[in-house]
């Protein structure tokens, strides 16, 4: 089981009238749990939207183009942000990492509780060429499935069936995680849709069929795809010590020193990869120092 490095396959099925992805964003997830010490229901939140956020940009046009989605609902864990670019590089975090909430009926992970019923699914997207597009639309069930088939349909006019899950071990490992989009090409007949919406009912248990069996495995035992177009996917950030140091200059010399003063060190904070960097007496001397010449 290669749950190394996480991968989209993509792929088009039904007399090439839908198109198909499967992602294995399992490791992906992992690297997630780990920055952000996530709960197992924070994960699921967060790693359901960095899984469809892979999907939105594997369809950017650059590798340098780049994507930004916000689900801002009213539930317990706050706001979930995730970025990424045409290379499929993402990062993201979720307001309140370590969630814990009862399960549902069914004895699944409360994701709609953690997101919240109410709220919008925002995304931006960057080509580089001009103006930004931005769609929105209203949260369905703060499930994030239905909540992106609900944006493609109204802010781009695609009925687009998906599956996405995230499996937790009690440990706190993620033992699978990945999604099924299943999108009818412009024009597609009704066959097409209809068979996008009864295939897509296979994949409620996605996270643990990506666990026993792998995308690789669904597309051929699902699709009789084999031949599929697959492309890594990666947890990384665009922050670095650079970057942190020229927001510690904007500061100016002044607020710098007193803060410095104030706290013993200065701390600039990445809440897309939970990193902290810290700049002491010596380092903001020479920060100022290096720009008095
Ligand atoms: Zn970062």
């Amino acid at each position: 089981m290669q749950k190394e490095i996480s991968k989209i396959y993509k792929a088009l099925v039904f007399g090439r009238e839908v198109s198909l992805a499967v992602l294995d964003t399992t490791a992906l997830v992992r690297e997630a749990i780990v920055r952000h010490h996530l709960s197992a229901l924070s994960a699921a939140a967060l790693g359901r939207t960095m899984t469809a956020t892979a999907y939105l940009c594997s369809w950017l046009k650059a590798e340098e183009s780049a994507l930004y989605v916000t689900v801002a609902g009213d539930g317990a864990g706050g706001k979930i942000s995730v970025s990424g670019d045409g290379a499929l590089r993402l990062r993201g975090y979720i307001t309140v990492p370590d969630l814990v909430l009862p399960p549902r009926a069914d004895g699944k992970l409360d994701v709609g509780g953690c997101v919240g019923k109410h709220g919008t699914l925002r995304v931006v997207r960057d080509d580089g060429e001009g103006i930004p597009f931005v769609g929105t639309s209203e949260l369905l069930t703060g499930e994030i499935a239905e909540d992106f088939s609900a944006y493609f349909l109204t802010s781009e006019q695609r009925p687009t069936a998906i599956a996405l899950g995230v499996l937790v071990a009690p440990n706190g490992e993620c033992l699978g995680a990945g999604g099924v989009f299943l999108q009818p090409m412009p024009g597609a007949s009704e066959e097409a849709i209809s068979f996008a919406e009864e295939k897509i009912g296979l994949f409620s248990n996605i996270s643990a069929l990506i666990a026993e069996k792998g995308a690789k495995r669904l597309l051929e035992e699902e699709f009789g795809v084999t031949d599929a177009a697959v492309r890594e996917i990666s947890f990384r950030c665009r922050c670095s010590r650079e970057k942190a140091a020229s927001a510690v200059l904007s500061m100016g010399r002044e607020d710098a020193e007193s803060l410095l003063e104030e706290a013993g060190e200065i701390v600039v904070h990445c809440h897309d990869c939970n990193t902290d960097y810290l700049f002491g007496r010596e380092d903001v001397a020479a920060l100022f120092g290096g720009k008095k010449k």
